[in-house]
């Protein structure tokens, strides 16, 4: 219980004694929630979501409302607590480093990229940014770039998130400005979700659908999706087209609707271009053409097109499955011609509404964070544009040439043509497409700046200089989520260590870097004393703009809470959705459909790859799960990496669910295990996007994926790739079945079981299959999974000591040569401390319950002594978490389901769903699988 209840604002000084509680919001994914953050004694104890944000109303999901536990003493173990600079590299393009101060730091990385501007020019160095810097932090970025050093090269990982979205937004309605809002969900009588498993990624919205639908039972709602996600489990109307089919199912939609007089010609007449040529587009595309392209019945695709069209109020939410394309430009703009046509825009519960994925994507956008974009909405090929931005700056020009998008970026890093990169908050050598190439992108260039939190992520490894950055609860500036509405993030805690504030860092190399390339603007352009004040000139730069925000400040977001925007100088309050008055931000006025044909995706399923394989996420880890990763907890609803396959699929190659398979593409391979699933059609795959190099051997799920992009956002298609798949066999005696090996250890605090973690990630970086995972909540276990061919004796003999198994221990073992099959435990207290099964792991989920339990070891003794494989009768393991909150376990529900008991009275009974809400849907389909 807190001692002292205050609220803390910019102008407060942190206090170190009494107990706090600082608003915020979470720094996940883009629904934008508010928190409240507890702290005391410079430590955050805890958070809960704020009663008064408008995007949650106190609701905060399963990884919001963990957040305080990324933020333990415990996790310092893996925060980047002081600048690093290179002393070594290895073969692999590991670097060594030591600890050096700021100043030598930051004059040495001015050095290194003033030499590379002076010797080649400014676009030999680039700058690799996040949409989760907040706002402040990306506008000095792009300043320095763009205004500094005379270079555009300033991309960020929204490229591979949000690019296509902005460009259907613009080529469409003349601007990156999404019309509606998250109240619009309880006006809406149809909502259209398509490529978005919003009930995963987007949980506390999922939560308002949910609210809506209960308060309107009428309310349709149709989910486009490849796959039987949960999201699509609660359609009245699942489209399950083949990936990449989107273009021909809207263009359909659209014959339906002009066939059948379902369009809205006034509108289309009064607030629209280019129509005409659109009818003659889509006349080709009949339901019935583009049921066999998309692998749809003709009466899903005219009932989809009747509700659309039909409903009083339509709005559309799309995410990834539209943006992650080599169309998704097009994708964006197939689906807003609907809203046009139909006038389902600029009114209550209608309008087309991307989701961003990132919390401030949209921040990002705001400030002209992309390689082609400039401050306030503007572009950079336009000469107006480029002169209000100078003069707004104090500098002559910026730069004309658009900079190198991210893919752009790593082939340029690769081929030695950029050679300096600064990459901050961000982790290309997880997330970006085709690992290989990123990999030998970071080797290859001569001075790679690393501004991290964490200094143990995939791309940190790589860093010449590593420079560490605050984090959540730690940062202050400004955030915008999708919904177009901006909220204060303010400090709660110091900084750990010597780690600064993104924003900080740049602004000071800024300055360094000025003088040594003799830039006279140098003093001007970085005058800001704090956070405020570059986001006072941001605010500056929207003058006049459709995001006008000159009536917002620091002050009013404080005290009157997060604002949307436009909010010009003078109004009273933010627009809360756009376009009301069918006046666009074109030349004309008018919102321009946009006639696009069906594409197939970049690579076609053949003899070779017959697997279309998606990506996307899992609804506990967040993106390379640098700090998803650090909570035991989180890994309860996905324990560890598995592709998702289609029974059949199994079945055709002798396969079954928990096997080992080998995957491949044309650019890589992963040896990973299978999950029987039926939310996957026959033929495709689903690969959780999380699982990176530091969860599995090799580069984890974007070994796999391709760097082929769309050619107006220039966003690469992470959606869609081409794969085989077979049974894995190792490749040194390919008739012999793999023998697994698990090991576990119970640790007594998080810290040390991420010291462990590291220890182990540097054993298994040779061997061809692992996956380094935790489990447990309040006491986690380490959980290393191999196959025992990689286990030479030494590698046995260090796993062993690593694990405290080792002969100076006292330990159970039992061996049987003949099978080749060992086990060995130690047992401190009667309870399981360490485990290690080689050649037989059947047992091991049971073991791993016992020692997240903490439960009596007395019959795994037992079963350690014998020639036993399976665990004794009535020890079945708990198998999958569904509630998090309240740790309730799938079979624990079906269980009690096949009792006879209702869900209500699960509910009742072990409060599972009743918190967070985020297995809510999860539970619905259990129950209705279980005929309750
Ligand atoms: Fe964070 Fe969850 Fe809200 Fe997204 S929905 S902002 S992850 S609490």
């Amino acid at each position: 219980m807190a001692e002292t209840l205050v609220s803390n604002t910019s102008a407060s000084p942190i206090s170190l004694a009494a107990a706090q509680e600082t608003r915020s919001t979470c720094c996940y994914c883009g629904v934008g929630c508010g928190v409240i953050i507890e702290h005391k004694a410079g430590q955050i104890t805890g958070v809960r979501g704020d009663p008064d944000h408008p995007a949650n109303f106190g609701r905060l999901c399963t990884k919001g409302s963990t957040l305080h536990l990324t933020m333990t003493p415990d996790s310092l173990a893996v925060r980047a607590l002081y600048p690093e600079l290179r002393t070594s590299r290895d073969a692999s393009g590991t670097n060594a480093r030591t600890r050096t101060d700021w100043n030598t730091a930051l004059d040495h990385a001015a050095d290194k990229f003033a030499a590379v501007i002076r010797e080649h020019g400014p676009d030999a160095v680039a700058f690799y940014i996040s949409g989760q810097l907040l706002t402040e932090d990306y506008y000095v970025f792009n300043k320095l770039a763009k205004g500094l050093i005379g270079t555009n090269n300033v991309d960020t990982n929204s490229r591979l998130c949000m690019s296509s979205a902005v460009v259907g937004y613009k080529q469409t309605l003349g601007a990156d400005s999404p019309p509606a809002c998250y109240d619009d969900v309880k006006h809406t009588d149809c909502l259209f979700l398509a490529g978005s498993n919003t009930a995963f990624a987007h949980p506390i919205l999922f939560r308002r659908i949910e609210d809506a639908r209960a308060a309107n039972p009428a309310m349709k709602m149709i989910v486009v999706d490849p796959r039987r996600t949960d999201t699509a489990e609660q359609a009245d109307l699942h489209l399950a087209l083949l990936p990449g089919t989107d273009i021909a199912l809207y263009n359909a939609m659209l014959h339906v609707m002009l066939w059948e007089e379902w369009i809205k010609p006034d509108y289309i007449a009064a607030h629209t271009e280019g129509f005409d040529a659109l009818k003659r587009t889509v006349r080709a595309y009949t339901p019935e053409m583009a049921a066999e392209i998309c692998g749809l019945t003709k009466k899903e695709i005219e009932t989809a097109a009747e509700w659309f069209a039909t409903s009083k109020a339509t709005m559309s939410m799309y995410c990834m499955g539209l943006n992650q394309s080599t169309h998704g430009t097009h994708n964006n703009a197939a689906l807003i011609n609907l809203h046009l046509a139909t006038a389902q825009i600029g009114k209550p519960g209608a309008g087309p509404f991307s989701l961003t994925g990132q919390p401030n994507a949209m921040g990002g956008r705001e400030v002209g964070g992309l390689s082609n974009l400039l401050s306030g909405h503007r572009d950079l090929t336009n000469a107006d544009h480029r002169a209000e931005v100078a003069r707004l700056w104090g500098i002559a020009d910026v730069p004309e040439k658009p900079g190198l998008s991210a893919v752009e970026l790593f082939d340029a890093m690769a081929a030695g043509t950029v050679k300096a990169v600064w990459i901050s908050c961000t982790n290309p050598a997880q997330s970006m497409p085709d690992q290989n190439l990123v990999h030998k992108a970071l080797q290859t260039c001569d001075f790679v700046v690393v501004q991290e939190a964490y200094r143990n992520t995939e791309t940190a490894r790589f860093a010449d200089l590593l420079l560490p950055a605050t984090s959540w609860g730690e940062k202050t500036g400004t955030v915008t989520n999708s919904e177009r509405r901006i909220s204060r993030v303010i400090q709660a805690v110091p900084a750990p260590g010597e780690a600064r504030h993104d924003w900080d860092t740049a602004i000071d190399f800024a300055r360094r870097l000025g003088q040594k390339i003799e830039n006279a603007n140098t003093a001007t352009l970085f005058p800001y004393a704090n956070e405020e004040e570059i986001w006072n000139e941001h605010r500056e730069s929207t003058r006049g703009r459709d995001l006008d925000i000159t009536g917002l400040s620091y002050a009013m977001l404080e005290q009157k809470g997060p604002q949307q925007w436009p909010f010009p100088q003078g109004a009273e309050s933010g627009k809360v959705r756009l376009y009301e008055d069918g006046i666009y931000p074109t030349a004309s006025g008018r919102a321009k459909f946009v006639a696009a044909e069906h594409k197939d995706t970049a690579e076609k399923a053949d003899a070779r790859y017959p697997i279309r394989m998606t990506t996307g996420r899992l609804r506990d880890q967040w993106h390379g799960m640098s700090r998803t990763g650090t909570v035991a907890r989180l890994y309860a609803h996905e324990a560890e990496p598995m592709i998702h396959l289609n029974p059949v699929d199994l079945d055709k190659r002798g396969m079954k669910d928990g096997d080992l398979a080998r995957v491949k593409s044309r650019r890589g391979e992963i040896i990973i295990k299978v999950l029987a699933s039926e939310s996957v059609r026959i033929g495709q795959a689903f690969l959780p996007m999380h699982w990176g190099g530091n969860a599995m051997s090799g580069a984890g799920a974007n070994a796999l994926t391709l760097k082929t992009f769309d050619p107006f956002s220039k966003q690469p298609e992470l959606k869609h790739s081409a794969v085989q798949f077979e049974k894995y066999k190792p490749s040194k005696t390919e008739t012999t079945e793999p023998k697994a090996l698990v090991a576990m250890r119970r640790m007594s605090s998080e810290s040390n079981a991420l010291q462990l973690m590291e220890e182990l990630r540097e054993q298994i970086k040779e061997m061809p299959q692992a996956s380094l995972t935790l489990a447990g909540r309040d006491t986690p276990v380490v959980i290393l999974k191999a196959l025992t061919e990689a286990l030479t004796p030494e590698a046995e003999r260090a796993l062993d000591v690593a694990l405290s198994l080792a002969d100076d221990f006292e330990c159970v073992s039992y061996r049987d040569v003949r099978r080749d099959i060992a086990k060995r435990a130690r047992v401190v207290d009667n309870k399981l401390a360490a485990v290690r099964l080689t050649g037989e792991v059947k047992a091991a989920s049971w073991l791993q319950d016992m020692m997240v339990n903490g439960g009596a070891a007395t019959e795994a003794r037992k079963w350690l002594l014998a020639p036993l494989a399976e665990p004794p009768a009535g020890n079945a393991a708990r198998g999958k978490i569904i509630c998090n909150c309240f740790d309730v376990s799938e079979n624990e529900i079906s269980a009690a389901l096949r009792t006879g008991e209702s869900l209500e009275q699960v509910q009742a009974r072990t409060r599972c769903g009743t918190n967070c809400g985020s297995c809510v849907p999860e539970l619905k389909r259990i129950a209705f699988r279980a005929g309750s």
